[in-house]
């Protein structure tokens, strides 16, 4: 190898070292490019990471508020349903209190009326009664049959008449109980005696042993008892049953009155209590009125439970002592 040819290939090294060299500091300012493009990279990582913590913690705290809300509309709501409850409460009674002032109205106009009856209609149907009598002694031998007949039209009539005067002044004059010691068996039975029971009705019953005696006013107990039994007897037209029991619970006395009746249809319900309801054509619509005037004088309870065309219970709840 000659001189140049040495020269030569150290110029070739040389230039080979440099393009090294080049590609070398390409390559490392390459890698700080890239470095820096990570970290730019990292930052707005990490920047996104904080939003992303920032929006993580607002929802937190909108959840939160939320749910309070939530929480304070559940007491609001509790709050609407108490009040709405109270006002049905309210409302209630003063329907109650509004139908027990009417029902008092209604009362004192039946008693007016049933005074005017007394006097007014009660004499004239005596002095027709006395009439018939004398025409009856009279015309003794010779009154035809047709005449006679007409005459006994007109008594039962007058009797009938004189019967519904006498319903009215029973229920317009109700006095304050007198309590006397009574055996409850022994109302129910003379009043079950006392009563016009069709053929086609069954009388059962049911009463208690050794039942405690009660203070009542036997007449107008045996007269509450009296009307729920005739009640139950027009209201089993094609015959039925009648089931009396009496019983005791704690302290107090039950008589049920059990039919298989007509029963009452629902939109009557409210209106069994008040004077002169009726569906009966000759009904006055006083006997249902008149038993609870009666029993809650005796502060006492009267129910009923009724299914129609099945039929109607009606219950009595008297108690044992009486709070005076
Ligand atoms: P009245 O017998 O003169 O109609 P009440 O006050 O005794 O009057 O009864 C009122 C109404 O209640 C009756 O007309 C009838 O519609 C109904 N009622 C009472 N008791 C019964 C019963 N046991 N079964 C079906 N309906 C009844
Ligand atoms: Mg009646």
């Amino acid at each position: 190898m000659n001189k140049k040819t040495i020269i030569h290939a150290s110029d070739k090294m040389a230039l080979k070292l440099k393009a090294l060299a080049k590609e070398k500091e390409d390559v490392r300012r390459n890698l700080v490019t890239t470095a820096k493009e990570l970290a730019l990279k990292a930052k707005a990582l990490a920047v996104t990471a904080k939003k992303k913590e920032d929006i993580r913690r607002k929802l937190a705290v909108t959840a939160e508020k939320l749910r309070l809300k939530a929480k304070a509309l559940a007491v609001i709501a509790k709050e609407k349903e108490d009040i709405r409850r109270k006002l049905a409460v309210t409302t209630e009674k003063l329907k109650e209190s509004r139908d027990e002032l009417a029902r008092k109205e209604k009362l004192a106009a039946i008693g007016k009326l049933a005074g005017i009856m007394g006097h007014e209609i009660r004499n004239p149907l005596g002095v027709i009664r006395n009439s018939i009598y004398f025409l009856n002694m009279k015309f003794k031998e010779s009154i035809d049959e047709k005449v006679k007949k007409h005459m006994d039209i007109l008594e039962t009539e007058i009797v009938a008449a004189d019967k519904i005067i006498s319903d009215v002044l029973e229920f317009a004059r109700t006095k304050p109980p007198s309590l006397t010691e009574a055996d409850i068996n022994g109302v129910v039975e003379t009043a079950l005696s006392k009563a016009s029971i069709t053929e086609t009705v069954k009388v059962q019953t049911d009463l208690g042993e050794n039942l405690p005696t009660l203070n009542i006013d036997r007449a107008q107990i045996g007269q509450v008892f009296s009307n729920i039994i005739s009640n139950a007897i027009e209201a089993m037209p094609e015959g039925g049953e009648l089931r009396v029991t009496t019983s005791q619970t704690d302290s107090f006395i039950s008589i049920a009155f059990k039919d298989t009746g007509v029963g009452i249809p629902k939109e009557n319900i409210d209106k069994l209590f008040t004077p002169l309801f009726s569906t009966k054509t000759k009904g006055l619509g006083l006997g249902l009125s008149a038993c609870q005037n009666i029993i809650s004088a005796h502060q006492g309870k009267i129910e009923f439970e009724s299914k129609e065309n099945q039929g109607t219970i009606f219950t009595v709840t008297l108690p044992i002592h009486k709070n005076y």
